[in-house]
């Protein structure tokens, strides 16, 4: 008897939110369906991410000959904000305790990198194109 496959919870994030990019109408609008689903893998993060959209709080960096990107988003309560590859880091505690560490609350991304891969699924994030000096910077002060 072979045994069902049950697909991990990071390849269901990875479904939902490549759903989300592939979003063509301008506008950009997610359905109620699709965010029923997100709220559902996400909870709290999710509507954490959303807050943090909607105050703007997530810029887009990219490098103007490399064209690497990097976002920054602003937390609620550190001075500076944090660094966040959408797909595989964040400078947040968060990310550390609950992402990699797998701690009091497993989480497949932190609100950080799921406000940053939303906002610009969404194009709700400035981008900001700088020498690839300027990003090394940026990087360097994570
Ligand atoms: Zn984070």
């Amino acid at each position: 008897m072979q045994a069902a496959y049950v697909p991990s919870i990071i390849s269901i994030a990875e479904t939902l939110l490549s759903e989300l990019e592939a979003i063509e109408e301008q506008p950009p609008q997610i359905t109620s369906d699709l965010l029923i689903k997100l709220h559902h893998l996400f909870d709290k993060n999710l509507e954490r991410a959303l807050q943090i959209i909607d105050k703007g709080d997530v810029k887009c960096y990219v490098a103007e000959k490399s064209g690497r990107t990097v976002y920054q988003v602003k937390g609620k309560t550190a001075a500076e904000p944090y660094t966040v590859f959408p797909l595989d880091y964040c400078s947040c505690h968060a990310f550390l305790y609950d992402v990699v560490g797998h701690g009091g609350s497993e989480q497949v991304l932190c609100k950080h990198q799921l406000a940053a891969r939303i906002a610009s699924a969404l194009r709700r994030c400035p981008t900001i194109v700088v020498p690839d000096t300027a990003l090394v910077q940026l990087l360097l002060t994570a």
